[in-house]
């Protein structure tokens, strides 16, 4: 399959592995927007979250929670960002999810 996020998690692009189990795959982003911007992947490849169940996403957020409690995001915060569909930014259509943290974010509201 032609999929980048795909060829990171099986090994034949490198990555900077944060986490793996099973289900889900974690690597620091190439070209962070914060201090800390980790991208969580179920190793389903599917182009988006429409295309993942509500157990997949568990299993995501599961292991995001794992990680983070291995970290000082848990006590100072973080956040989670899942970009669907080119409009709102989507570049890498194997789903994923954006954790970032580590510095004080420009909130959302104006
Ligand atoms: P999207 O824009 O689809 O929500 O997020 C895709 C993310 O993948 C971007 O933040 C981008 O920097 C990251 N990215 C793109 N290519 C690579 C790569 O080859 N390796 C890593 N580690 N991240 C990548
Ligand atoms: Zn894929």
């Amino acid at each position: 399959m032609d999929c980048l996020f795909c060829k990171i998690f099986q090994g034949h692009i490198p990555s900077k592995k944060v986490y793996e189990d099973d289900n889900v795959f974690a690597f620091h982003d190439i070209s962070p927007m914060a201090k800390t911007h980790i991208l969580f992947i179920h190793k389903k490849h599917t182009a988006n979250v429409n295309g993942l169940s509500t157990i997949h996403v568990g299993q995501v957020f599961t292991a995001i929670k794992t990680y983070v409690a291995t970290t000082d995001l848990e006590k100072s915060g973080f956040r989670i960002v899942t970009n669907t569909g080119p409009d709102v930014g989507q570049t890498v259509f194997h789903a994923h999810f954006h954790l970032l943290g580590g510095e004080k974010l420009k909130g959302f509201g104006a």
